[in-house]
């Protein structure tokens, strides 16, 4: 027989159930339709298993990406290459001429640019 997870709320310790939320937002202003959660009926509280909370964290991902991707060609700056940073990410990060930035090797084919603030 399968074993079935069971999962207690942490305010009134009733048994909570599996339930989908129409919409929650995993992180501020990215809104997710139909997220697995438990519920417990009792008070209403409701509650992420680590593995729903890693596909909640994937799904935002996934919307970043389509929301926030830019295709650019990679120019000469002097002795650097040089991308340009589209407007609406500028204008999304707050960025300005003299902001200073972080660039991090993330993989072979990739890396980060974190504003210092
Ligand atoms: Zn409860």
């Amino acid at each position: 027989m399968a074993k079935v997870r069971q999962i207690f709320c942490a305010k009134c310790d009733k048994l909570m159930k599996p339930t989908l939320l129409p919409y929650y937002e995993f992180e501020e202003g990215m809104p997710l339709k139909n997220v697995e959660s438990y519920k417990c009926y009792t008070c209403s509280q409701f509650t992420f298993t680590e593995s729903q909370a890693r596909k909640m964290e994937a799904r935002t991902e996934k919307i970043k990406q389509n929301t926030f991707s830019f295709d650019k060609k990679i120019s000469v700056l002097g002795k650097s290459l040089a991308v340009g940073i589209p407007s609406e990410l500028v204008k999304h990060v707050s960025l300005k001429k003299g902001s200073k930035v972080k660039i991090i090797p993330l993989t072979k084919t990739s890396f980060k640019v974190i504003k210092i603030l």
